[in-house]
């Protein structure tokens, strides 16, 4: 009876996964959706460690270890989670990537080891074939992850070797030989390997994996990062969709699968947001100071405003940008921002908010950001609706933003951000710009935008500065 009480369990997962990921498609459900999806995760563990009968998985009886390991992680991750703060998301998101990555590489390892201690004859090439996607998947996905983490919090720098990208090809050649013919040579097939050499050879795979992963991400450009932790997550999906298939676990291969898709869905996404192609994003260096630009040349005086002057200037107008970005986020300003825009709309001025696709440090971090002080959703243009706007708005604010509306990624061709389609805020009538002094952004570069006749420069903490404006206004 058990089997297909499991069975239902997977699938009630499996369509858990599939409503929650619907939901996390928009801000108001995304919470819920998450939920929802975390109780098919949990429905689908406890069936499988109370339901599942295999009488040669005697290790799946050992309860004491499973829950120990179980309590371990619920408290590692829950804790993590909760002491993370918003701007080191990507570094969690990644590092937890590379956990599940992992994973799937230690699957793969225990199942290559059951498989040449009960077989010999007969062995399936689809069961090995299915153990080498596993491990080499799931190993490049937990190295390469490890790799990126240790790029966003700074621990590693990008590094490019004379040569590198030639290695590279040359170990994805030698990883792809080795996996035909591991999967080609099994032993007990008439022209199959020794038990010893095939795991000989098993073994170098994985060893060729985890270096290509590092391999892989080291010299990929600091700025490029979410686009690679997004790839490294499909990776991580499609390796554990292959645990999936190697267990016959129906939530394991729906919930891969799900992880594998969104994955590459959001790294096409970003990639088109940057308006970059994927390998332009692997061979690029974005962010990782290679390019020569604008970045140093003599940009002449830029021009300060006084609080005093900026509400005023923000109290008598008709409409008001206000374009957020990472200096918002690490000031925590976006409920200060959201009292700035009810005492504006108070005195009769529209506002609305322009947000960029990577503006911040994850994709959506705006969204996620401003949703939580209660901005209306209404109130959030897209990028492509903001810059219909901008001309007809009389100031643009922008608070702790820099890249995503510098525009060397429209005329300086020598710019890393070259391309890359911005928020084209000097369409308005005045520009203010607010951040704490004249450096320069994520991607390193200097900002045309900030010597511009229309832009004049508010300086100081995101959080301080609006809290100054709200009472000036007021006092308007
Ligand atoms: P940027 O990193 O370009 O600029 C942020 C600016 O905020 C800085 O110039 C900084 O200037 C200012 N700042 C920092 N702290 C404060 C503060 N407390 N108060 C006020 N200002 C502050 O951010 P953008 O949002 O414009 O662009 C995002 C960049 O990050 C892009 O290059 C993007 O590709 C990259 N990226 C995006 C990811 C995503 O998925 N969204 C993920 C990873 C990277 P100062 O020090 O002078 O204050």
């Amino acid at each position: 009876m058990s089997p297909s009480i499991l069975t239902i369990c997977y699938l009630i997962a499996s369509i858990t996964f599939i409503i929650g990921l619907k939901m996390l498609s928009r801000p108001q459900s995304a919470r819920k959706g998450n939920l929802i999806a975390a109780g098919g995760m949990i429905i689908a563990i406890f069936a499988t460690i109370f339901l599942y009968q295999d009488e040669e998985l005697s290790y799946l009886r050992n309860k004491i270890l499973i829950f120990s390991a179980l309590a371990i992680g619920t408290f590692a991750g829950m804790l993590s989670a909760k002491k993370v703060k918003m701007t080191s998301m990507p570094e969690m998101v990644s590092l937890f990537n590379g956990m599940g990555g992992a994973c799937a590489m230690l699957i793969s390892i225990i199942e290559f080891n059951y498989q040449r201690s009960v077989t010999t004859a007969h062995n399936s090439p689809a069961t090995f074939l299915i153990i080498v996607l596993g491990v080499i998947i799931g190993s490049v996905s937990f190295a390469g992850s490890i790799v990126a983490w240790g790029k966003l919090n700074g621990r590693f720098k990008d590094k490019i070797f004379p040569g590198q990208r030639l290695i590279n090809f040359g170990m994805l050649f030698l990883l792809i030989a080795a996996a035909t013919l591991f999967v080609y040579l099994v032993p007990g097939s008439s022209n199959g390997l020794s038990v010893q050499l095939h795991t000989y050879l098993f073994y170098s795979i994985l060893i060729l994996s985890l270096l290509y992963g590092v391999f892989f991400v080291l010299p990929i450009g600091g700025a490029d990062m979410p686009v690679v932790i997004s790839l490294l997550n499909s990776f991580t999906g499609i390796a554990a969709a292959c645990g999936g298939f190697m267990y016959n676990n129906q939530a394991m291969l729906t919930g891969g699968i799900l992880v594998g898709a969104a994955g590459t869905l959001l790294t096409i996404l970003m990639c088109k947001a940057m308006n970059r192609s994927l390998l332009n994003v692997i061979v690029g260096s974005f962010g990782g100071g290679a390019a020569v630009s604008n970045a140093n040349k003599d940009q002449g005086a830029y021009k300060e405003i006084t609080l005093n002057d900026a509400a005023m200037i923000m109290s008598y107008a008709n409409k008001v940008m206000i374009v957020p970005g990472y200096g918002l986020a690490v000031a925590q300003a976006q409920h200060t921002c959201h009292e700035l825009e009810k005492i504006l709309t108070e005195k009769g001025v529209e506002i609305k908010y322009a947000i960029h696709p990577v503006a911040g440090r994850m994709p959506g971090h705006m969204n996620v950001l401003l949703a939580e002080a209660d901005v209306s959703y209404e109130k959030l243009l897209e990028m492509e609706n903001a810059n219909d706007e901008f001309k007809t708005s009389d100031v643009v604010l922008i608070l702790g933003a820099n890249d995503v509306v510098n525009p060397a990624a429209k005329n300086d061709p020598a710019s890393p951000i070259y391309g890359m389609p911005i928020l084209e805020v000097e369409q308005a009538k005045n520009v203010i710009v607010n951040k704490r002094s004249m450096k320069p952004g994520y991607a390193g570069i200097e900002n045309d935008l900030f010597f511009q006749p229309k832009t004049s420069m508010l300086f100081g903490d995101a959080k301080n500065v609006l809290q100054s404006l709200c009472a000036a206004i007021k006092e308007v």
